[in-house]
C-alpha cells in the first residue's frame, strides 16, 4: 500500500476531516467541490480491485494519482489487485453482484477511515446516476457500522454532468465502463450483438 500522509489532516481547524472512497478521478471531480463547500476537509482513498483488467486498473490508479497532484488532495492508495477475492465474491451472484462489489470497497474504506482516526467516510460512487444509489447507502451505512465510523451520505448525483464536464476540460481519462469484466462485457458485447441482428 502507498499513501499521501498518515492519517486526516488538522491544518484548517474549521474544517471536518473526511475520508472519500474514490473509484475514479472524473467522479471525484465533483465531489471534492461539493465536500469543500460543505466544510470538510478531503482524504481521497483509492481501493478498487473490481477493476479490470489490471492495465485498466493501473490507468484509472494513474490518472487519479496526477488529479491529486494537480488539485492539491491528499491520496491514499490500496493498490493490492484482489482480484481473486473479488471474483469469488461476485461469480454466480448474477445482478447481486453490484452488492458484493460496493461490500467489499465500502468495508475496505470503513477501515482505513477508522484505522486512520477519521469520524467518517462517504464514497465517490455516490455521484453516478448508473449505480444502486439507495444500495450504495446501505451498504456504506452497514459497513460504518461496523467499524464504528460515521458514514456520510450525500447525494452528489445533481452534479454529475459537471463533474463529468470538468474532467473532460482537465483532459482527464474518463472510462467508458463501471470497471469489473461483467461490466466490460455489457458495454461492448452487447452493442456488438444487436449490430448483428440489425
Ligand atoms: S458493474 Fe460496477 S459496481 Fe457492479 S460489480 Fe461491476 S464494477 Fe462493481
Amino acid at each position: 500500500m502507498t499513501d499521501g500522509r498518515a492519517g486526516p489532516r488538522t491544518g484548517n481547524a474549521a474544517a471536518t476531516p473526511i475520508l472519500l472512497h474514490t473509484c475514479c478521478a472524473p467522479c471525484a471531480v465533483y465531489c471534492l467541490d461539493r465536500l469543500e463547500a460543505e466544510g470538510f476537509e478531503t482524504t481521497s482513498f483509492f481501493y478498487n480491485p473490481n477493476i479490470h483488467p489490471y492495465k485498466e486498473f493501473e490507468r484509472r490508479l494513474d490518472t487519479l494519482r496526477s488529479y491529486s497532484s494537480m488539485r492539491g488532495f491528499d491520496l491514499i492508495v490500496d493498490d493490492t489487485y484482489d482480484l481473486d477475492q473479488f471474483l469469488r465474491k461476485v461469480v454466480g451472484t448474477g445482478s447481486g453482484r453490484c452488492a458484493e462489489c460496493y461490500d467489499m470497497r465500502l468495508r475496505r474504506a470503513a477501515r482505513e477511515a477508522s484505522e486512520r482516526g477519521f469520524g467518517g467516510f462517504t464514497t465517490t460512487l455516490l455521484v453516478s446516476p448508473y449505480q444502486n444509489h439507495d444500495l450504495i447507502a446501505q451498504v456504506g451505512q452497514k459497513a460504518a457500522a461496523d467499524h464504528d465510523v460515521e458514514f456520510v451520505y450525500i447525494d452528489f448525483r445533481p452534479g454529475f454532468r459537471e463533474g463529468q464536464s470538468k474532467a473532460r476540460e482537465l483532459g482527464l481519462y474518463r472510462q467508458p465502463y463501471c470497471g469489473c469484466v461483467y461490466s466490460e462485457m455489457e458495454r461492448y458485447y452487447r452493442g456488438k450483438h444487436r449490430e448483428v441482428q440489425e
